[in-house]
């Protein structure tokens, strides 16, 4: 056996055996596991230092690649470490920038196609004028602990345009995403109430939406945190519901009004035929688990009419999308809040279309 493949058998071994339960009481089983970062020397590195550094950055992959692994040190994960390094850098430059901003895309009931809400999504746009969408840098956002940062500055932002639309005729119901680290952070529900306080905005306004990942796993006191807002007045909704381990223990347990059908569902109907599909099927069980448990079901990323009837026949309560609009800077739409708020488009079939007119222009 060479000294890698020993080296790998050894922390396979190790893995394995920190994986075995550990029971602490007749009632109380512990799980703890392991990820095992590998380098090797003299290839990757000469000095206990560097060699040090590399375990750790393979361990981080180890990590991110769902834990409970081992993972070899390599050059390309050293370039991916850099990349990283440098985005979580240009996020946080970025952010003492001014360079973020929140833009916000309308929910409607599909009955009358009234708006419920907007939901509030946050930009990024590098002093050079490059759009970065948060699928590429949530992921470094939250490695860096910048989310929480982020998360802050969108509430922030959400309150001080709720009052706002409220002055203007415009108020409506805002959903903000909550990341698990920031529902991590033990002050959280304090610092929610001071800013909620500060800019004397009706915390029912406000509905923070938070990962089905992040409802199940890691947060301490996730029951309590979630209770404590919903005793303010802000609603919970779980975002991408469907895409993690879904345990419907939890939902039973949290104080959760809206459950958001992740877009990869909606997304695969795209011909009649798909309507019996997999991800169709998904979509009609979570309509049904709404209804029986009395939460609203939102569809996200509705973008085409045949999507809409689908939802609409199944009786979704409430869809998000293209269809009705994209994500829109706040004075941008304003006026079709101002009228949707109103209740001045009737309904009919065409409604979205409308809508969509007046959100994007
Ligand atoms: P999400 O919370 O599930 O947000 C919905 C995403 O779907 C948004 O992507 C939105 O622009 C996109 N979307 C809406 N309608 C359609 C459609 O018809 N078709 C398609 N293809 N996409 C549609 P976005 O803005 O890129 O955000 C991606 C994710 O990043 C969000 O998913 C959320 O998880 C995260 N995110 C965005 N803003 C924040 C934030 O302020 N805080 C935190 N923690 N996460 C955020
Ligand atoms: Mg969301
Ligand atoms: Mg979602």
């Amino acid at each position: 056996m060479n000294f890698s493949d020993a080296a790998q058998s050894i922390a396979e071994q190790l893995r394995t055996e920190m994986a075995r339960p550990i029971r602490l009481s007749r009632q109380q089983v512990v799980n703890v596991s392991a990820s095992i970062g590998l380098t090797s020397c003299p290839a990757d590195g000469a000095d206990v230092n560097t060699l040090l550094k590399n375990a750790d950055t393979a361990m981080y992959k180890a990590k991110t690649d769902g834990r409970n692994r081992c993972v070899w040190f390599s050059d390309e994960l050293n370039e991916l470490t850099l990349q990283r390094h440098q985005l979580g850098k240009a996020i946080q430059e970025g952010f003492e920038r001014g360079e973020f901003r929140v833009e916000y895309q309308p929910i409607f009931e599909l009955q009358s196609y009234s708006l419920t809400g907007v939901e509030a999504l946050l930009r990024w746009t590098t002093q050079d004028g490059e759009d970065v969408a948060p699928r590429d840098f949530m992921p470094v956002a939250e490695q860096t602990g910048m989310i929480c940062k982020l998360d802050a500055f969108v509430l922030d932002s959400a309150c001080v345009q709720i009052a706002e639309w409220h002055r203007r005729g415009a108020g409506c119901r805002v959903a903000i995403n909550v990341s698990a680290l920031r529902l991590q952070q033990p002050g959280i529900v304090d610092e929610v109430a001071a800013v909620i306080a500060r800019h004397k905005v009706p915390s029912s306004r406000i509905e923070f939406e938070v990962s089905e990942s992040a409802a199940l796993l890691g947060v301490s006191n996730i029951i309590e945190k979630l209770e404590a807002f919903t005793a303010m007045g802000v609603g919970v909704s779980i975002d991408d519901f469907g895409t993690a381990f879904s345990s419907l223990n939890y939902l039973k347990n949290l104080p959760v009004n809206c459950l958001k059908v992740d877009h990869s569902f909606v997304c695969a109907i795209k011909t009649k035929e798909d309507e019996l599909s997999p991800d169709a099927r998904m979509i009609r069980a979570i309509v049904a688990l709404g209804k029986s448990l009395d939460i609203t079901v939102i569809a996200e990323g509705v973008e085409t009419q045949l999507q809409l009837q689908f939802l609409h026949q199944l009786g979704c309560d409430e869809a998000q999308g293209f269809l009705f609009g994209k994500p829109a800077a706040a004075d941008t739409i304003e006026p079709a809040l101002v009228e949707l708020v109103a209740g001045k488009i009737g309904a009919s079939a065409s409604r979205p279309t409308t809508i969509r007119k007046l959100v994007n222009g």
